[in-house]
């Protein structure tokens, strides 16, 4: 058969193949709102599988006004290569925080003696195992805390046998490179799956830090049932991400509307006697004029009288004796 017939034939072929996908019938789309269709009872279910239960809120110690922890948490680039994603662009981005951003913010905490937590990534210590030596070196005692193995997003995990075996191996690294059992967790984007509080109270974690149902500390109840285990509860309003993170990165004009977002949030925990807990990121936070913007705000926080400046453990075990019996 001469060429011209075969090339005629071939794009014969291609068009039927293109017809054949056009004819077969599309999926049905997801039904975009199931929730419509639930009795009050599965309602219920689904609301209060994992909730808040009984305020924490009594006195601070030694008549302190108000409680703050700082946290940090250590992500640099795993949460872009848990998705195999190799932009070294966004890679090194991430590489940031373990390289200036982490030792910056030591610096200043070293500087205002202000103790704090670090929620770190398995992987993230692994791959710069001196981050854990320099937050160790300070004497202020920081904590370290859990934060995933690769800051896996859960839901999208969705598989409770991966989910426990990468909760079981963050713990038993972060123990081996520490030194200690950590105490308190934070889900990877502070995403939880159906599974996530189960495991997290069977772990025996004296506190979570990955919801928001209250401004102070509360006890997590799963399906109803009281668990023993206390939140810290984060805010999206109170989290450096939203601000200087993902596709916001460089388009905040000022540092400064940061801090006013931040100091008016302290001044009203400093009045109603209750929590102020930052989320921050080393390699978001960590940069120059961002860190300055931390120190200004732990600054303002130091002259006013009464401000207890804790770990996340301390102040968890500090509320944990309200949960009673
Ligand atoms: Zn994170």
């Amino acid at each position: 058969m001469p060429r011209h017939c075969l090339a005629v034939l071939a794009l014969l072929s291609l068009v039927a193949c293109d017809q054949s996908r056009v004819i077969q019938a599309p999926a049905p789309p997801p039904n975009p709102l199931p929730g419509v269709k639930l009795s009050v009872d599965e309602l219920k279910a689904q609301m209060f599988h994992v909730s808040a239960g009984k305020r924490l809120k009594g006195s601070w110690p030694n008549g302190a006004r108000v409680a703050v922890g700082l946290s940090f948490d250590v992500d640099n680039a795993t949460a872009t290569l848990s998705t195999g994603n190799l932009d070294y662009e966004i890679l090194s981005r991430g590489e940031y925080g373990a390289v200036d951003g982490l030792p910056r913010i030591l610096r200043m905490l070293d500087r205002q003696q202000v103790p704090s937590s670090f929620f770190i990534p398995a992987a993230s210590a692994v791959l710069h195992p001196g981050m854990i030596k320099e937050i160790q070196a300070s004497k202020l005692a920081h904590e370290i805390g859990v934060h995933g193995w690769i800051h896996e997003r859960l839901p999208l995990l969705n598989d409770e046998k991966e989910e426990q075996r990468l909760l079981d191996l963050s713990i038993e690294t972060l123990q081996k490179m520490t030194g200690r059992r950590p105490v308190g967790y934070r889900a990877p984007s502070w995403k939880f799956s159906k599974w996530t509080m189960g495991q997290v109270k069977a772990a025996g974690f004296l506190y979570d830090s990955s919801l928001m149902a209250s401004d102070d500390p509360y006890e997590l109840l799963l399906d109803g049932k009281p668990t023993g285990v206390v939140e810290l509860p984060i805010e999206r309003i109170l989290d450096d991400a939203p601000y200087f993170g993902g596709n916001a990165d460089g388009s905040m004009p000022s540092v400064s509307a940061v801090y006013e977002v931040f100091q008016s949030e302290f001044d009203v925990a400093y009045e109603e006697g209750g929590l102020y807990l930052l989320t921050m990121h080393p390699h978001f936070i960590g940069h120059r004029s961002r860190v300055a913007l931390l120190e200004r705000l732990v600054q303002y926080m130091k002259r006013k009288p009464g401000v207890w400046f804790a770990t996340h453990e301390q102040i968890a075990l500090h509320v944990k004796p309200l949960i009673g019996n």
